[in-house]
């Protein structure tokens, strides 16, 4: 069986939590004081092994590790392990950096080597006001180590106007100086970004625009159900767009989301998942069949659940 819906729209990517809890409390993600999942809830590395597994066999080939901040769950490592016997055709990461160096011998071994590491500013007072948190020498120290070690890092930055919007060029001039691929992203219209919309959403188009006042912007070929677009500044600088407000992918997304307590979501968007934790092989395929079709065609406006809790 592949997982291909009414439109057509096959299923091959899969964000998978491990936990959604975090170290930071970035304002347009979490609130101050969160209410978590209990832990007991979490799917074990094994049953994580096992569901994967089987998604694997219905055609999915590229899964991400998300969450909440995957790096703060107390069995990363065995979790990675367990990931990494299902030889998954892509295995990528996206953390905030700021556990890295625990792992880099855990991520080599079951080669993840893809890292999207978020850094929203690089000014040390901006980024701590969004974080909620002083760690922007602790993440660029990461992410010097990760070039260092070889992998390949991409830097995730939502772009938010009176904020940090007045930095996308010492952005692109970062990517230059470091090798990265830095992504600019639309502030989305998720859980506590709500509240932040009006005042602080910069498009896609207006950062091109700002960008191209001063550079001249290539752009690169995108794979169909890619969330990014990318263009190149001068030959060697590589900047993306994930512009999920203005120019949203729904028609031609492939993607599913499995939550750290075992639910499956066909979109960032849904309301509703549903849990295949504790269920047997006959009960998910059923579970997969009944998700294919509770994936929106078009754009929800907006949602109130928190980016955290589904992985982001
Ligand atoms: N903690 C990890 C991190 O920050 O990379 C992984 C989870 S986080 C939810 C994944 C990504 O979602 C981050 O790049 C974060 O900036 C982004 N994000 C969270 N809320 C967002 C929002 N409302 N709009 C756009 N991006 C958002
Ligand atoms: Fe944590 Fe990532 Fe959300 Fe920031 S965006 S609070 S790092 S989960």
């Amino acid at each position: 069986m592949q997982l291909v819906d009414q439109w057509n729209r096959r299923i091959r990517k899969l964000r998978v939590s491990l936990t959604d809890q975090c170290n930071l409390r970035c304002r347009y993600c979490m609130p101050l004081h969160p209410e978590f999942l209990d832990k007991s809830s979490y799917l074990t590395p094994q049953q994580y092994k096992e569901v994967i597994g089987e998604l694997l066999d219905y055609g999915i080939e590229e899964v991400r590790i998300t969450g909440g901040e995957p790096l703060v769950r107390q069995d990363f490592d065995e979790v990675i392990q367990e990931l990494a016997k299902l030889k998954i055709p892509s295995l990528s990461l996206t953390t905030n950096g700021l556990l890295l160096h625990r792992y880099w011998d855990v991520l080599k071994a079951a080669n993840v080597l893809n890292l999207n590491v978020s850094l929203d500013s690089l000014q040390p007072s901006t980024q701590a006001a969004i974080a909620r948190r002083d760690c922007l020498a602790d993440i660029l120290r990461n992410i010097q180590e990760g070039i260092a070690r070889g992998f390949s890092l991409k830097v995730n930055t939502v772009v938010m106007r009176g904020i940090n919007d007045c930095e996308l060029f010492d952005f692109v001039e970062f990517a230059r100086k470091t090798g990265v691929t830095v992504r600019f992203l639309e502030l989305m219209r998720v859980g506590y970004a709500n509240s932040l919309y009006e005042e602080h959403y910069v498009s896609a188009q207006e950062c091109i625009a700002r960008l191209q006042e001063r550079y001249t912007l290539t752009p690169l070929p995108a794979a169909p159900d890619s969330t990014a677009f990318y263009f190149t500044i001068d030959e060697n600088v590589k900047v993306g767009f994930i512009a999920s407000e203005s120019q949203p992918f729904c028609s031609s997304c492939s993607r599913w989301r499995l939550t750290a307590d075992g639910r499956l979501f066909a979109c960032l968007f849904s309301e509703e998942g549903l849990s295949v934790r504790d269920k047997t092989p006959g009960q998910r395929q059923q579970i997969y069949q009944q998700l294919l079709g509770m994936k929106p065609l078009r754009r929800v406006e907006q949602v109130s659940h928190p980016m955290y809790g589904l992985g982001g």
